[in-house]
């Protein structure tokens, strides 16, 4: 099954699709990325993925290849040609081809291409069972705020967890949970606070992140956004993750320890309904 993707203007089948060898998201990892989901054929939390995606394109200094009504367009485009109804979609903005040298280009176009991804979302064995993490160093750049392609550490981590049989990684720094590997990660105290960590430049600002918490104010659930540490994590009553791949998801073991009853919790499970079910009420 080949798919269509989309490179600089063009439709092709995902075999003829070519990026140049001098292309800087190839050479430097310069380039920035966004993923948004698709449920029922409608695109989530779309307006917040662009919103972050003009953000990283000017702490980089890049240009935009395209106005976002463009941009919302070939998403939909993409969502036709591959008849995508659940699943992702990835867009990444390189700032496109030229000679290898550290300083920015002058003058040169950036490059964008987008694929999707099929992928079943809403039903989610993951999530009926809930996730095992492990806990390891957080060895990123100090500018994780910005959605960068340099997705190294994170892969790393994904194997290092898949080695010791789980399902993912959460990344600590000075004993603190910065994030997981490709998600926001949560914790849900005895008296039933949601604690996030607050945003700076250490995480990533979730899109999904944002949703949730506002969702979960709307629905009268108490959130803190600080810092939690590993410690507190492991003795709390429930854990979770949020991403735009995985909506929400419960965590029931950090480290070979079960977190509180070591089933998917009820706050966990039920900000996963609220989030599906309001995303989609808001999508289009
Ligand atoms: N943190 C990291 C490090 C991520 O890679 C991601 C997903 N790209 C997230 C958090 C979650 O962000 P979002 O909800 O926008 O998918």
């Amino acid at each position: 099954m080949s798919r269509i993707v989309y490179v600089n203007g063009e439709y092709l089948p995902e075999d003829a699709a070519k990026i140049s060898v001098f292309d800087r998201g190839f050479l430097f990892a310069d380039a920035i990325y966004e993923v948004t989901s698709v449920l029922d054929g409608k695109l989530l939390d779309f307006e917040g993925h662009m919103r972050r995606l003009h953000r990283s394109l000017g702490e980089l200094e890049m240009e935009a290849p395209c106005e976002d009504a463009a941009l919302e367009a070939i998403h939909r485009e993409l969502m036709v040609r591959n008849a995508l109804s659940e699943g992702l979609i990835y867009l990444q903005v390189t700032r496109g081809a030229a000679d290898r040298d550290f300083l920015y280009p002058e003058g040169v176009a950036p490059s964008l291409v987008m694929f999707t991804q099929a992928k079943g979302l809403r039903v989610s064995p993951a999530a009926e069972r809930g996730t095992k993490v492990v806990s390891i160093p957080d060895q990123r750049w100090a500018r994780r705020d910005i959605k960068t392609v340099q997705l190294l550490p994170s892969a790393m981590g994904k194997m290092a967890a898949k080695k010791a049989g789980a399902d993912d990684a959460w990344m600590i720094e000075d004993g603190f949970v910065t994030e997981g590997t490709s998600n926001n990660a949560y914790i849900v105290t005895k008296d039933g606070t949601i604690v996030t960590r607050d945003l700076s430049n250490a995480i990533l600002h979730g899109i999904t992140r944002a949703s949730v918490l506002t969702f979960a104010r709307e629905a009268q659930m108490k959130v803190e956004e600080r810092a939690f540490t590993l410690e507190e994590a492991k003795g709390a009553a429930e854990a979770f993750f949020t991403s735009a791949s995985s909506f929400v998801m419960p965590v029931v073991e950090i480290d070979g320890q079960p977190i509180g009853a070591g089933v998917p919790g009820p706050v966990a499970t039920r900000l996963r309904e609220i989030y599906i079910a309001e995303a989609l009420a808001r999508a289009s």
